[in-house]
């Protein structure tokens, strides 16, 4: 957009520079307030100024999309035979070979679209949303509704959702890179900076599209959409992911690669026809022609790219959206998942269950977050009343918070970090009541919890000076305390603290599986206006411990074993304590003998570090920077890794790993922009279906080249079996494009959406070198081309002493494409036997295209016109139940080969095919 269109006051030469504006200079010229603004005013501003939104990345036209069909190896030497045989006079067979090309192009161009829509779909899915406060009260927003004069909140993590001037500015660290090229991360600041600065310089204003690394701040929207900076250069930040995989970009290799081979025959046959045998070059030209056609596989590349976009939509259904294609592929060679326990494997719903301090342990009942329940000692209810101790802890744990708990429907929810919401609802239950006893302790400033610390602090003003509140993990906390609470005549009094009654406390909460929090305070001079992290290190007194559980998902109890037994090691990783990931490890079935913790990651030299990280399950008192070490030590050992993160310091693990995976719910923009999935649900169970899926998608593929290569194989094999031997052509040139464009737009596209195999998760991963075509697809190529072509010349040689030439043809078309209708219920599963009720009750996809084939030969069979530009006649009984014969005997003989293939694979390496290999951990041996 010119700046000359901007409206009004938000055109950059008539707006003034913010940057070198007081924040509060910006407020007021927006018309906004430190409350930000009121929903009806946002509401008329989105009017005036439209959604914060950039225009998507460049769609492709639609006519661009279909010519694009058009370009590839395997059509341009179809459109070369239709442009010569047409040439030479043959107008029909050249409308035929067009014909083929512009229907595969077709059904190319419609599945491409279907799979650009869902992806689409999956895109917006993603939308980013952003924290505003509007009359006065933070709620969250889809970004495209921020308006200029809108005031957000930053946390580590956040992409900027507009250009802002930052307002409150608290260790605020931004990655401009999107928009400076620098890729180390500015720290900012809310003071004014001068009018001539660079973008680079503007330190007190934050721009789209840039990215929260560390710290918080909030900021007033002073441009949106295309009017920010980054929309003003005009980049875009997500461009359309191409359809482009590993795996499609060897299929391409492969095509070019067979097309010069099948030129190359195509060329030899031509020769040897004219020169060593008697046809004429035209009749030899046309044959050739026919050949080529039969042989090229042109609807390989839409197969490919319509089992790549099924399996995107069908993970996308079942919760895991992928960002980017090649994940699909990767999936179906993971070998090991490393997984976040809290929330991942476990519900992330908490409930406090006790709570210790220096003098007792108390029990908390209650269920979930309703703030309903009692304290209860040695099994009866206590008035809390007359805990000093305990009245203290519950109104740290409530002011130490950012959680609010809420009730609809009867039904009570937090807002926030689920294990706050427990203490927000474990300090009701002890008679703390937010808005009765917190507002005589605003709150003046906060340390927001770092996976790093593990620490959380708020600074409060009281009546007779400063109070900070600290929670965190015991190990960080303890160490960081010299006093402890303990009750006295009903107040609380401090004294030493008893390091070893904390520890044995500790252990005793622990070994039951619960998290545990410590809670600490610290008064503080009355002028204290802001608190550092230096702040905590001194003249801390511990309160006391709390202990929540979280249980595990029943759903990915079932999903870590259902990847286990497909062959894939699980892994769980958490910042909590060794012991209470242990407990929720076992529960899991994971090995907990022993169990490496993020010390370890630090003093272990390499190899040892590999050798253990290898070995063990459990991963507990890790940071992010640790997930990255064990992503790389795994992968040093050739494993394919699966990494799970949400917070901003996972990006690198995430980016590293063979397939990052964020949480939908609870991750950060930088960690979804970093991951190749996202989880919707944040479920592990949801990453099992999705290796399920990539296995799937994998082994339609494969499906779809073991029906392609025979087939189109066996038509070949037959042209030019005949010419060898001086024979005439069972199917003339003309009749091999009508079953190369019946076929290929039916049978090859069914096996695409075939559904998972039953066994398909207790297959151990595929090696990601595993060659696509290997030796065995070779041979299945060889052998099934064989039998057709056996098959049609027995048939063909007799049908034709009988009845003569065109009546011998009719019936070889007819018996090669039952041939291939019954071998692709054979592909159904490449080793499989389909000789059972999978079989008959084959999948829908199958079925109609089976259907449509057996409609399209009726119509070619006994339709006037048909008949003629085919050169067909009418069958009879005994034809037809020669064709069915032929496609019946195909199917039985292909099935002989794979209990033959099976028998040999199973002497070969005798922990039976099919079945993952037996290990150490394996809970079944
Ligand atoms: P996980 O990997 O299980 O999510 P985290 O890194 O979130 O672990 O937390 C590690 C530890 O930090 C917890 O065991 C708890 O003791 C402490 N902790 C977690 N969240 C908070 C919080 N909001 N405030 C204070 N301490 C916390
Ligand atoms: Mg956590």
């Amino acid at each position: 957009m010119s700046d000359a269109s901007m409206p009004g006051d938000m055109r950059p030469d008539a707006a003034p520079a913010w940057h070198a504006m007081a924040a509060e200079d910006v407020l007021r010229d927006l018309s906004s307030g430190h409350d930000g603004l009121g929903g009806a005013e946002a509401e008329r501003r989105i009017g005036r100024f439209g959604p914060n939104r950039l225009p998507p990345a460049g769609a492709r036209h639609p006519l661009g999309r279909l010519l694009a069909q058009f370009h590839n190896t395997l059509i341009y030497v179809l459109i070369g035979a239709a442009a010569i045989t047409a040439a030479i006079g043959h107008l029909t067979d050249s409308m035929v070979i067009l014909a083929v090309v512009t229907v595969n192009a077709l059904v190319g161009f419609v599945q491409e679209g279907r799979a650009e829509s869902a992806l689409e779909a999956i895109r917006a899915m993603l939308s980013p949303h952003a924290s505003v406060l509007r009359e006065g009260k933070r709620r969250t927003v889809d970004a495209a509704e921020l308006v200029p004069g809108d005031i957000v909140l930053l946390e580590s993590g956040d992409r900027v959702p507009a250009d802002l001037r930052l307002i409150h500015v608290k260790g605020l660290q931004v990655d401009e890179a999107v928009l400076t090229g620098e890729s180390l991360p500015v720290a900012k600041q809310s003071a004014t900076v001068a009018a001539g600065a660079e973008i680079a310089d503007r330190l007190d204003m934050a721009y789209s599209g840039t990215l929260v690394t560390r710290g918080t701040a909030s900021g007033v929207v002073v441009g949106t959409g295309t009017r920010t900076e980054v929309g003003r250069i005009g980049k875009l930040i997500e461009a359309v992911a191409p359809m482009v995989t590993p795996l499609i970009a060897r299929m391409d290799r492969f095509g070019r690669m067979l097309t010069v081979l099948i030129l190359a025959t195509g060329a030899a046959v031509f020769l040897f026809g004219v020169l060593a045998r008697d046809y004429s070059a035209g009749e030899m030209f046309l044959a050739t022609v026919g050949l080529v056609v039969a042989a090229v596989p042109e609807g390989l590349p839409a197969i490919l790219t319509i089992a790549m976009a099924l399996g995107v939509e069908q993970m996308a259904r079942r919760n895991a959206i992928v960002r980017r294609l090649p994940a699909v592929e990767a999936l179906g060679s993971v070998t090991v998942i490393c997984s976040d326990k809290t929330g991942t494997l476990t519900r992330n719903e908490m409930v406090v269950e006790e709570v210790a301090t220096a003098d007792t342990r108390f029990g908390i009942t209650g269920t979930g977050y309703a703030p309903h329940g009692a304290v209860v000692l040695d099994g009866e209810p206590v008035d809390s009343s007359g805990e000093p101790v305990l009245v203290e802890l519950a109104r740290a744990a409530c002011l130490c918070s950012e959680a609010r708990l809420r009730c609809d429907h009867d039904t009570w929810h937090v807002e926030g970090d689920p294990m706050e919401g427990a203490l927000l609802a474990l300090a009701a239950k002890a008679g703390i009541e937010p808005e009765r006893d917190c507002p005589a302790l605003p709150r003046l400033d906060v340390i927001p919890f770092d996976s790093e610390s593990r620490l959380m602090a708020t600074l409060h003003r009281g009546p007779t000076g400063g109070v900070i509140y600290v929670k965190g993990a015991p190990e960080s906390l303890i160490a960081l305390c010299d006093r402890q609470s303990v009750a006295d005549a009903g107040a609380v009094r401090d004294e030493r603290i008893d390091l070893a009654l904390w520890h044995r406390r500790l252990e005793d909460m622990t070994a039951a599986g619960e998290r545990v929090i410590a809670v600490a305070t610290r008064a503080v001079h009355q002028d204290i206006a802001r608190i550092e992290p230096a702040d905590l290190e001194e003249g801390l007194t511990l309160i006391g411990l709390v202990g929540l559980t979280d249980p595990p998902r029943p759903e990915a109890m079932a999903a870590v074993a259902d990847c286990r037994a497909a062959g894939i090691r699980i892994k769980m990783i958490t910042g909590d304590h060794p012991e209470t990931a242990r407990s929720i490890a076992a529960s899991f079935g994971l090995s907990t003998e022993d169990v490496m913790t993020g010390r370890d990651f630090e003093i272990l030299d390499p190899a040892e570090l590999a050798d253990r990280a290898a070995r063990i399950d459990v991963f507990a008192r890790t940071s992010p920077e640790h997930k990255l070490r064990l992503v790389e030590a795994l992968q040093h050992r050739g494993e394919i890794v699966a990494m799970t993160g949400d917070g901003v310091n996972d990006a690198p693990a995430l980016k590293r790993a063979d397939i990052g995976i964020a949480m939908g719910i609870k991750g950060s923009e930088a960690a979804k922009e970093a991951a190749q999935i996202v989880l919707a649900d944040d479920n592990f169970a949801s990453i099992a279906r999705a290796v399920e899926e990539g296995r799937t998608v994998y082994e339609n593929i494969r499906k779809s080249i073991a029906f392609i290569l025979p087939t189109n194989g066996g038509e070949a094999m037959i042209v030019i079996g005949a010419i060898l031997a001086g024979l005439a052509l069972p199917i003339t040139p003309i009749q091999i494009l009508w079953i190369n464009m019946v076929t290929t737009v039916t049978l090859a596209l069914a096996l695409a959406f075939e559904p998972a195999e039953p066994d398909i998760m207790r297959r151990p991963p595929r090696s990601p070198r595993e060659p696509i075509i290997g030796i065995y697809l070779i041979w299945r190529t060889l052998y099934v081309s064989a039998q057709m072509t056996v098959l049609v010349f027995t048939l063909f040689l007799h049908v034709q002493a009988a009845s003569g030439l065109d009546h011998a043809r009719s019936v070889a078309v007819n018996v090669i494409v039952a041939c291939e209708a019954a071998y692709v219920l054979n592909s159904r599963s490449i080793l499989g036997s389909v000789l059972s009720r999978r079989a008959l009750l084959a999948s829908r996809a199958v079925l109609i295209a089976i259907a449509a084939v057996v409609v399209l030969q009726l119509a070619l069979t006994y339709l006037p016109p048909l008949q003629m530009l085919f050169a067909v006649q009418a069958l009879t009984w005994s034809d037809w139940s020669l064709v069915a014969a032929a496609g019946a005997g195909l199917f039985l003989v292909v099935e002989v080969e794979k209990i033959a293939t099976r028998a040999i694979l199973e002497r070969r390496s005798p922990p039976s095919l099919g079945k993952a290999p037996a290990r150490a951990d394996d809970p079944r041996r």
